[in-house]
């Protein structure tokens, strides 16, 4: 093949290759899109309920929690994420009670296992689906789970059903 033969057969080549490639991003015009706009589609967005991304214990209206920091959620956490203090307070009859001083969660340290939360015999802690979690440090994913001030939830005392008396 002579060199003006292969020139112009290299030319078509390149031009077909080119429509081909212009024709794909055409179609592409007219198909259904999939990819989304973030953030500005934030009030949209769905969520699924079971993503894990953030560890909470939730409060009441009384900033009262149901951790009666027994560490367990600690000790079956499998990589140290988890450090719970306790402290022991005198109540007013006197006696003595432990009770939760700090709820340390590390977010960067986390692998949202769930273990923790499946194991807490209190529910006092869960996930929650929040996911905009992005800081500048390390130390920021940090968290304190127990709010300032608060305290633990007293059980509410079961009532027993009185029996009929047999007449
Ligand atoms: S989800 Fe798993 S890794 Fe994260 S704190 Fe709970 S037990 Fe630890
Ligand atoms: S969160 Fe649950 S398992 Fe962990 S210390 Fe509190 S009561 Fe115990």
């Amino acid at each position: 093949m002579s060199s003006v033969s292969k020139y112009f057969s290299g030319l078509f080549t390149g031009i077909k290759s080119l429509l081909t490639g212009m024709g794909e991003t055409w179609k592409e015009l007219w198909t259904k899109k999939v990819t989304q706009q973030y953030p500005e589609n934030r009030d949209t967005l769905v969520i699924s309920d079971r993503f894990r991304c953030e560890l909470t214990m939730p409060h009441d209206e009384n900033n009262e929690h149901a951790c009666t920091s027994c560490g367990i959620c600690q000790m079956n956490c499998p990589n140290g994420t988890i450090r719970v203090t306790s402290k022991t307070i005198e109540t007013e009859d006197g006696k003595k009670k432990k009770i939760l001083d700090t709820y340390n969660w590390d977010l960067g340290m986390c692998t949202f296992c769930n273990l923790c939360v499946l194991t807490c015999p209190s529910d006092a802690i869960k996930f929650e689906n929040t996911f905009e979690n992005a800081v500048f440090t390390r130390d920021k994913l940090k968290q304190q789970l127990n709010h300032e001030g608060s305290k633990m939830r007293e059980k509410k005392k079961e009532v027993k059903p009185v029996e009929p008396k047999a007449e």
